[in-house]
């Protein structure tokens, strides 16, 4: 199971970062890995209550910044000041467009995006590591729009 390579990565970098290994964390990771979509560490810690998880809300918070730390999560920010992860375990990589509207996120990859990173990193004489890139739009179609669809 993936989850399970998930856990290795996750037990070595607590280990080598002389961090505790405690089932809580790995309580967060499965729930991290089992979200589907984009989630606030909030998101994450009221469907860990749901399910009866005793897992406090900072656990939840410091979990998913070790999580991020060593790649098996990856951190978004989609222009609210909201830190939000996903998965980057069972994902390949990809970019989002953002609708200004309803907030609907779509995801989408485009290799011309990774190579024009690089051009601009070479051109000004650095090595390019990672990059993130948004779109912020708005949906044409008011169907697909949750926010036109209201109005
Ligand atoms: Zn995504
Ligand atoms: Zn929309």
């Amino acid at each position: 199971m993936k989850n399970d390579q998930a856990r290795d990565i996750f037990r070595t970098f607590l280990k080598n970062g002389k961090n505790r290994i405690t089932p809580e964390r790995f309580e967060v990771l499965d729930s991290a890995l089992n979200y589907i979509g984009h989630f606030g560490a909030d998101d994450l810690f009221i469907i860990m209550k749901r399910n009866k998880s005793r897992v406090s809300r900072a656990t939840v918070y410091n979990t998913l910044e070790l999580l991020a730390q060593c790649d098996v999560l990856v951190k978004r920010n989609f222009g609210d000041n909201i830190t939000r992860y996903e998965s980057n375990f069972k994902k390949n990589k990809h970019d989002h467009l953002i609708c200004m509207d309803c907030g609907r996120i779509v995801e989408f990859s485009n290799a011309n995006i990774k190579k024009l990173q690089e051009e601009i990193s070479k051109e000004l004489g650095f090595d390019a590591e990672s990059f993130s890139f948004n779109i912020f739009a708005r949906c044409k179609d008011p169907k697909t729009c949750k926010y036109k669809k209201s109005k």
